[in-house]
């Protein structure tokens, strides 16, 4: 067997004797020959060897763990190769809001805005933007969001923080504040830059940022960034340029102290530090909101993953999902766990937390690669999506080895092949190929219903985009600040596949 190599000797010596004792010591005195029996069989069976890289050289065992640990490293590896494929296209970063090009007016020309007229964001007031007292509380609103709650069977918008109906009179007080999102005035406070291309760049980092309102709208006041293992290589408090109004400390965690006591950067400094540790434009950034971060940031970059857009809302923008709902219904996973404060209760925020969690979810979805279409673990897929148009028999060919397969999501082409052909063959079909089958969702937006009656198989479908009013919904129940699990596809156990 280990006629090639060239300490054939040595190593078919000591392998011989740890495979005996490998048996000996897995075995009783009456099975210890048919053991051996087998294990010579094996080695008879295995393939032959060519040179000292090959994967068959070693008692059984050590094959088995090393075939295991190739294994898990092929499956949970975040590497820019397997990640690649799901990073949104420039259109659709430009629709959740991303600056995909160095806006044109003139960077950092105008990095305050003391003296300016502003639409306070948290009142609508109107008012001038000052230098002046951190104290100011002039600026009545609510800290918390508007839920829809249902009061004796009826619908209300209340909110969170103080539990009023929505457009009361607010129950905190502060200064009033202001934000910019557009890409323009973004840079005309602090100058956006491109990710510049590195030779050695890391390919993937997660990151997330915290923000304090300031003279200039709001400002990076906190950047966290991990590695691919969850392991954070940067972490620092940055200094505005301009003053700080309200470090958002209910969210983010940061106080006006600590920035004053122990950040070191500004922004430029802390963006020179991010590209030194290996950040460049091959990077992919993973985060989820992630345009906030990077305009934050004032940084251009596309490779993107952003669990904002891999997990879209039900409902379509602007509704997102957020982080945390996220969480705990596709990891299971319970973060930002509300803290009471004051009476009432928030959301706590961490940006560490944040960061490693939206990499939890890329080793989700990329535990099911394409290759393991032909392997026997589809058994375990629940979720399959079919990204490209395979013939109707393609798709029914490989169904029947999906044994728990819950939910398929098919193009729109092979969709409306199936669910508009009147004799419903191609239902029964689908249903016959797969029994366990209960959704097909399609484009995105429309899911169809399976439902095996003892009459037949029927189907319904609901299109969520037909609902008109999206916030009060009750035939899909789509409202924006319920979360529906039930339309959410589960990246858990979910196969992306391309025929
Ligand atoms: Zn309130
Ligand atoms: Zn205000
Ligand atoms: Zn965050």
């Amino acid at each position: 067997m280990y006629a090639k190599l060239d300490d054939r000797k040595t190593c078919a010596f000591r392998d011989a004797r740890e495979q005996e004792t490998e048996i000996y010591e897995s075995t009783q005195t009456n099975t210890y020959k048919s053991a051996t029996a087998n294990t010579l069989i094996k080695l008879k069976r295995r393939a032959p060897i060519t040179d000292s890289t090959s994967p068959v050289i070693g008692t059984e065992n050590t094959i088995r763990k090393r075939l295991e640990e190739a294994e898990r490293s092929q499956s949970t590896t975040l590497t820019r190769s397997n990640l690649k494929k799901y990073i949104p296209t420039p259109a659709q970063l430009q629709e959740y809001g991303y600056v995909v090009d160095i806006p044109n007016t003139l960077g950092g020309s105008e990095p305050s805005a003391v003296g300016q007229m502003k639409d306070c964001s948290r009142c609508n007031q109107k008012y001038i933007v000052e230098d002046g007292d951190l104290l100011k509380d002039d600026c009545k609103f609510h800290d918390g969001k508007a839920i829809t709650t249902k009061v004796d069977g009826r619908r209300s918008r209340i909110m969170s923080c103080c539990s009023t109906q929505m457009g009361s009179s607010g129950c905190c007080t502060g200064p009033h504040v202001f934000l910019e999102k557009d890409a323009e005035s973004l840079n005309k406070r602090a100058g956006f830059i491109r990710t510049p291309l590195r030779s050695d760049s890391l390919d993937v980092v997660a990151l997330d940022c915290e923000m304090s309102f300031t003279t200039s709208g709001m400002s990076l006041t906190r950047l966290t960034v991990v590695n691919s293992d969850a392991e954070v290589i940067l972490d620092e408090l940055i200094k505005p340029h301009s003053k700080i109004i309200d470090a958002n400390t209910r969210f983010s965690g940061v106080t006006i102290k600590q920035i004053e006591e122990s950040a070191v950067f500004d922004l430029v400094g802390i963006r020179s530090v991010l590209f030194e540790i290996g950040v460049g434009s091959d990077t992919i950034i993973v985060g989820h909101g992630l345009e906030n971060d990077l305009n934050a940031l004032r940084i251009v970059h596309s490779n993107i993953l952003d669990t904002a857009i891999l997990y879209p809302h039900p409902a379509g923008l602007p509704f997102r999902n957020s982080l945390r709902n996220l969480a705990a219904d596709v990891l299971k996973k319970f973060i930002q766990d509300a803290a009471p404060s004051s009476g009432t209760v928030v959301a706590t925020h961490s940006s560490l937390e944040d960061a490693s969690t939206t990499l939890d979810f890329l080793f989700e979805s990329c535990y099911y690669s394409p290759e393991l279409l032909s392997s026997d673990k589809v058994a375990l897929v629940k979720n399959l999506i079919v990204e490209n148009d395979p013939s109707l028999d393609t798709l029914l060919e490989t169904l029947p080895r999906f044994n728990h397969l819950n939910s398929i999501t098919l193009s729109p082409t092979l969709a409306t092949l199936i669910f508009e052909d009147p004799a419903l063959d191609s239902t029964m079909a689908l249903q016959k190929a797969c029994p366990s089958l209960r959704q097909v969702t399609f484009a995105g937006d429309q899911v169809f219903k399976i439902v095996n009656q003892p009459s037949g198989i029927e189907f319904f479908k609901t299109k969520i985009s037909d609902c008109n009013d999206v916030n009060l919904c009750s035939s899909c129940d789509c409202s924006p600040n319920r979360y529906q699990p039930k339309l959410m596809l589960r990246k858990r156990r979910t196969l992306r596949v391309a025929y």
